[in-house]
């Protein structure tokens, strides 16, 4: 995106890549289908140690109707509202849609793509900077932009080297975190509900931060994973990392609140895993019945008070026992990189470095799931684009 904008008449750009092809984050986001946008934009629910401020006015720069547009205009890439997630795919249903069509529009504005070239090397000259590759090629060029992405799935090409070397080069690098990524408990008390997935809320706390999601949950063989966790997983990562006590993870498994489930548990001839089994997946009400000391034949008449106390605690404040995550090999995003009080908010030029752009998630931000962090990926890499180019 960054390329796409910078090109112009009269401008060389060259797209130094390390992989052969790029945008492989592309082509395995979305579950290989690409979410490219969310439907609507939260901007409150953006992440940053930054200043928010600084952010905002970055996500304002493009709105988000813009961003459609240029998909379905420029690229000739139609989109498609999910409608029970509010995310936006491509009509195609492939991400390779989408990776291709960026790439075939920088070509066509002419940009060079130079692949399989692993920049190991940043340097200012003499007003000009000057790339090296990992094979000792140089590039000298008037202005750089760096979109090197985070740390997270390393074999998609990201290996840290922009956060590395923007570091040398005298930017604060606010501490880096797995976020997006799953969380797991050791041992898997829970393995044998692998594959049980449902709609849940999950609040998450820890050291005074508070984290709320609604949406998929999903038990897996190690821990939990689905767009709910992913969306807390950040608060437990980093209370981890900063050695605070570790958060607390509360689950309410359906929508219903404390007093739906007073409502619906009165005392009556039925079988409370009947009432339950309507609403949650039978291995699950198995294991909650189990943990309240419910036996499966207790009809509701013959509930005692403090178990149906109990039982209604763990329906909507159920303590999600955890011990770890899986960090950078799954995290779908790099929390924390380059402080944006650093950049320029309309150009993104490093305010230590004239005609050094920085992009895309080697900032300060990052958003939930649903197509918040391509959001955050385009409108930088566009602004970036835009700003290098008029710098020439
Ligand atoms: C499994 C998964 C699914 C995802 N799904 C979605 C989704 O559906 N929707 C959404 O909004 N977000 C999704 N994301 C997040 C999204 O992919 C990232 O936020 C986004 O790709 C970040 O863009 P970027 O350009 O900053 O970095 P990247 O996409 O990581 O791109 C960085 C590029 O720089 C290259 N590079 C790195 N170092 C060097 C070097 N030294 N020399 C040369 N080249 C280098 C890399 O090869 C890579 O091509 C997903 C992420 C993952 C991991």
């Amino acid at each position: 995106m960054a390329a796409v904008h910078a090109a112009g008449p009269g401008r060389r750009v060259l797209l130094l890549e390390r992989t052969h092809d790029g945008g492989r984050k592309i082509l395995i986001s979305g579950g290989g289908r690409c979410n490219v946008l969310p439907g609507t934009l939260d901007e409150t629910r953006f992440v940053t140690a930054s200043s928010a401020n600084t952010m905002r006015k970055i996500l304002r720069s493009w709105p988000l109707a813009e961003q459609r547009q240029f998909f379905e205009q420029d690229l000739a890439l139609p989109l498609m509202l999910e409608e029970a997630t509010g995310k936006l795919f491509p009509v195609a249903n492939r991400s390779r849609a989408v990776r291709d069509a960026l790439v075939q529009l920088a070509r066509s504005r002419g940009v060079e793509w130079v692949g399989d070239t692993r920049i190991t090397g940043l340097q200012r000259g003499t007003g000009r900077w000057e790339l090296t590759s990992s094979d000792d090629r140089r590039f000298p060029v008037d202005a750089v932009i760096i979109a090197t992405g985070g740390l997270s799935v390393p074999a998609t090409g990201s290996d840290g080297f922009g956060l590395d070397r923007l570091g040398q080069l005298g930017h604060t690098i606010r501490p880096t975190y797995p976020a997006l990524t799953p969380i797991t408990l050791e041992p898997p008390a829970y393995a044998d509900l692998a594959g049980v997935s449902l709609d849940v809320t999950i609040t998450a706390t820890s050291a005074g931060e508070r984290r709320e999601a609604t949406g998929g949950f999903l038990f897996t063989h190690r821990g939990y994973s689905g767009p709910a966790v992913l969306d807390v997983s950040h608060v437990a990562v980093r209370g981890r990392l900063a050695g605070a006590a570790p958060a607390q993870l509360r689950v309410q498994w359906t929508r219903f609140d404390a007093d739906a489930w007073a409502a619906l548990l009165v005392p009556s001839p039925q079988a409370v895993t009947t009432v339950l089994r309507h609403h949650l997946p039978v291995r699950l009400v198995d294991r909650l019945l189990a943990a309240a000391g419910v036996s499966e034949s207790t009809v509701l008449a013959q509930l005692p008070r403090p178990s149906r106390l109990h039982l209604i605690e763990l329906l909507t404040r159920f303590p999600l026992p955890w011990t770890g995550d899986e960090g950078y090999q799954k995290a779908e995003v790099t929390g924390g990189g380059v402080a944006l009080e650093e950049v320029h908010p309309r150009t993104l030029e490093s305010k230590l470095h004239p005609r050094l752009f920085l992009a895309g998630e080697l900032l300060d931000a990052f958003g939930p799931i649903g197509g918040y962090n391509f959001v955050w990926a385009w409108t930088t890499g566009r602004l970036a684009g835009l700003a290098a180019a008029a710098s020439l």
